[in-house]
């Protein structure tokens, strides 16, 4: 079940406060209380948490340090921290900026204030998450637009020791399934080979829309034999896809792949990606429907 309240985090080891967030706070928001720093990381590891209100002076870890690790870790880089502290001199607020705090509040505050300070962090937060969502993924299929597929890529290029194979699909005389049945039966198609090739990758691998009706997969794989029956599936399985066109015919369709794998001598994603390229070329010119290894 989707949960309907946010959950935030408070840190402060003064009892007492923690008790005057909960007053204020609990009737809206799920609450997750953290006496110290390192409880604060376990409250994190353990819940799903949409905004933390850190206390600044704390015993062994303070809440500079907190925000800090907050912030340096990827998967919580856009979680807003409010600072609530009785500090108020002019460099302790600074910092709590410089070490990536989203706001700063003082003690006493205005219950007021604070909620609505609250609110327009978390809702900067969702439009954060759903600008980084419209930049990373393609509408349509759900899976990786060209931007990610690159930029995730590269990432993986860098970190891989020659074990990475690189295939390019795309789908075969795909303007006759426009020209023939029209644009949104493309899409399906489009969409069905989408998600044909996602049930056949593994989770690390780096799948994307990278045009049209042109896809790339970045795979790493311990054995080559296996990278070969697994993209030869992959066409097999599109090869048996029916999709619906919207005047109720079943249409089918196939694809070719291109693969290379990355050795000694490839100088960059752009290279292997154009060696897969020239292999799914080839696998046109041949005929199409069909797997071309470089
Ligand atoms: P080949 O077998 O050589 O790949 O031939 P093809 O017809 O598949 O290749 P071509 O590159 O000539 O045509 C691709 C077509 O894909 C042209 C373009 O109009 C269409 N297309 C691109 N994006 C989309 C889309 O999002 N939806 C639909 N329906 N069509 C699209
Ligand atoms: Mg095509
Ligand atoms: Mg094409």
């Amino acid at each position: 079940m989707e949960k309907t309240k946010k959950t935030i985090l408070v840190v402060d080891d003064t009892e007492t406060n923690i008790d005057i967030m909960l007053e204020l706070l609990s009737d809206k928001y799920d609450i997750v209380v953290a006496l110290d720093g390192r409880s604060a990381f376990d409250a994190l590891e353990d819940n799903e948490v949409d905004l933390i209100l850190l206390d600044i002076m704390m015993p062994e870890i303070d809440g500079y340090d907190v925000c800090r690790e907050v912030k340096s870790n990827e998967n919580r880089e856009n979680t807003p921290v409010i600072f609530i502290t009785a500090l108020d001199d002019e460099e302790s607020i600074e910092k709590a900026y410089a070490v990536g705090g989203d706001d700063y509040v003082t003690k006493p505050f205005k219950p007021l204030e604070l909620l609505a300070r609250i609110d327009t962090q978390l809702k900067l937060k969702e439009l954060i998450s759903h600008l980084n969502y419209i930049s990373s993924y393609d509408e349509m299929t759900g899976i990786y637009n060209r931007r990610k597929f690159f930029e995730l890529g590269e990432k993986r290029f860098e970190k891989s020791k020659n074990e990475l194979y690189a295939v390019m699909i795309d789908i075969d005389k795909f303007k006759n399934i426009n020209d023939t049945y029209g644009h949104p039966t493309g899409d399906k198609v489009i969409k069905a080979v989408a998600d044909t090739v996602s049930r056949h990758i593994s989770d690390d691998a780096i799948f994307g829309r990278i045009g049209g009706e042109e896809f790339a997969v970045l795979c790493s794989c311990e054995s080559p034999k296996n990278v070969s029956d697994n993209i030869e599936n992959i066409r097999a399985a599109v090869e048996a896809l029916e999709v619906a066109s919207d005047a109720g015919e079943a249409i089918r369709f196939t694809i070719s792949e291109g693969v290379a794998k990355q050795n000694s001598t490839t100088k960059s994603l752009d290279e292997l990606l154009r060696f897969a390229d020239i292999a799914l070329y080839e696998a046109k010119g041949l005929g199409r429907n069909r797997v071309i290894f470089r």
